[in-house]
């Protein structure tokens, strides 16, 4: 490894961000932030317990009753958001190294993340100024109408998996809604959200609309969810957290979107482009470190190409650059935390077990330090393999076998995930009869994920609830209240009107 990179004027104290003031949490608590090369603290943060929960959505119901933000035309509203995009835009190379450098992304990539949460703002601006509801008429007796209106104080919890990006897809669509926020970003990773303040101050977002408190789940984000001025949460996160946060908003009864886990498959039948194939199936697995949740981390392939297929694939992972999270010519960086790296390295351990190890399978020769895991590839896996039914999260890709496309599909549905799938056919048939009998709540055909925003987001069974994605987005943060007026005489019955 070359010398560790650090980026110059590093906060040594991340606040949280209430009411347009940067501050310290109400009774004084911190945690240590660690970067994942050294796995040293570099900073500390703010964190947030229910005291500092209460005063950010204080603020952000303020925000809302009193100030001007849900009452903007969409136009001015859109404007501040395209302000925000070019913030984002300006700060493109800070954010990518702070990025890169909390949470061991490779720097190339991270870049595309900053690129990604400006199109988030843009494209949500543009949405709301075209946004339009529905009339209904019932020809001379009703009109009904659609009042759509901001829902309230959003409060958005989001992974430490690409964060910045990751809170740009909630911040968006509730600030583009007219709804006013409170982030809980992840933990492990508070260095580049501590950016939007600045980003958003500048693009004239008044203040109390955008709060932001750091801190553990169990704490500063379970205060959140369990708040009663809070009428809606978005989370990204482990299905377990959402299970967690499910039963926790029940008592409030408040309106959940869901984005968690998942086991993605990616099939590979025998008429496939193979070359184009496999770039695909290793991108899909190694890009973001492995740590993305729509990663195709089971690949199925088509008995007669099998053998070519695990041998070719294999090959490329062995020649995986794994290194420096800052060098541009990385590809594989360091996984996020020690405790996170402790557990993909648990799965490798168990996948030797499970499969047969072709490539990888502990860390990298010549990094002795840091959170390195080399890309690693399990072939023979068969479907009952915690390797192939548990979400890693990390580099690990299972390869397993499959005779037709019923077996081909008995595979890809059988866990309990559901969020994204990738076929590789040249059979048009076969490629719309085996996409639409997937379970999972997007599929691909010929590629990795590349996804048009307008687009439905979201997994079915343990990988999600709901639908995010264009209009989808703003229908969670706003209500459609139905006026219905009246142009006819209505017949009422005339209760008590009856001979006493
Ligand atoms: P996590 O569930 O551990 O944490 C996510 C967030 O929830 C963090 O901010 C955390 O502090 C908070 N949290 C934890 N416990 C909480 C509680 N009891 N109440 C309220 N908040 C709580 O997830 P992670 O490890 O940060 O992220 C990785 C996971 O996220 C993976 O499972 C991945 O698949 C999933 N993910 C899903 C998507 C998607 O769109 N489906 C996208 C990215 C990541």
């Amino acid at each position: 490894m070359t010398g560790h990179f650090i980026p110059d004027n590093l906060p040594a104290r991340i606040q949280h961000y209430i009411d347009g003031k940067h501050v310290d949490s109400d009774g004084g608590e911190r945690f240590d932030v660690l970067d994942p090369v050294s796995n040293s603290n570099y900073a500390t943060a703010a964190a947030g317990q229910q005291a500092d929960i209460d005063l950010a959505v204080a603020a952000a119901s303020r925000a809302f009753k009193d100030g001007p933000w849900p009452h903007l035309k969409a136009r001015e509203r859109a404007r501040i958001l395209n302000k925000i995009a070019d913030g984002i835009e300006a700060q493109e190379h800070r954010l990518a190294e702070l990025e890169t450098f909390d949470t061991g992304l490779p720097i190339t990539q991270a870049r595309g993340q900053a690129q990604r949460a400006a199109e988030n703002f843009r494209f949500f601006a543009d949405l709301v100024v075209a946004q339009f509801d529905d009339a209904m008429k019932v020809p001379g007796a009703q009109i009904n109408y659609v009042n759509r209106k901001p829902i309230g104080v959003a409060g958005l919890i989001t992974p430490w998996n690409t964060p910045f990006m990751l809170e740009s897809w909630k911040l968006a669509p509730a600030l583009a809604s007219g709804c006013t926020v409170v982030l809980k970003p992840a933990e492990f990773t508070p260095l580049s959200a501590s950016l939007w303040a600045g980003i958003f101050e500048e693009a004239g977002l008044p203040p109390g609309v955008f709060n932001l408190v750091n801190g553990l789940g169990e704490d500063a984000g379970d205060a959140l969810v369990k708040h009663p001025g809070v009428p809606l949460i978005s989370f990204t996160g482990e299905t377990t957290t959402g299970q967690t946060i499910f039963r926790n908003a029940a008592t409030s009864l408040k309106g959940l979107s869901m984005e968690l886990g998942g086991k993605s498959p990616c099939v590979v039948f025998a008429d496939a482009d193979f070359d184009a194939a496999i770039d695909s199936a290793l991108f899909g697995v190694f890009s973001l470190n492995g740590e993305r949740c729509t990663a195709g981390s089971r690949i199925l392939v088509e008995r007669s190409i099998y053998d070519e297929f695990c041998e070719k694939y294999a090959a490329r992972a062995r020649n995986i650059v794994v290194g420096d999270p800052h060098d541009p010519a990385t590809e594989v960086g360091a996984l996020v935390h020690p405790e996170h790296y402790a557990k993909v390295m648990s799965y490798v351990e168990i996948g030797k077990s499970e499969g047969r190890l072709l490539a990888g399978g502990g860390r990298p020769a010549g990094l002795d330090t840091g959170n390195y895991v080399a890309p690693t590839v399990f072939a023979d896996v068969l479907p009952d393999a915690r390797i192939f039914q548990e979400e890693i999260f990390g580099p690990v890709v299972a390869i397993t076998p499959f005779e037709n496309d019923a077996e081909a599909l008995a595979l890809a549905n059988g866990v309990k995930y559901g969020l994204a799938a990738y076929v590789w056919t040249r059979d048009l048939t076969r490629a719309h009869t085996f996409a639409q009998n997937l379970e999972a709540g997007m599929v691909w055909l010929n590629s990795h994920n590349v996804r048009d925003l307008r687009t439905p987001f979201g997994g079915v069974k343990a990988s999600g609830l709901g639908h995010e994605g264009g209009f989808r987005s703003i229908d969670f943060y706003t209500d459609q209240q139905a006026v219905h007026i009246t142009l006819g005489a209505v017949h009422t019955p005339q209760f008590g009107a009856g001979q006493p």
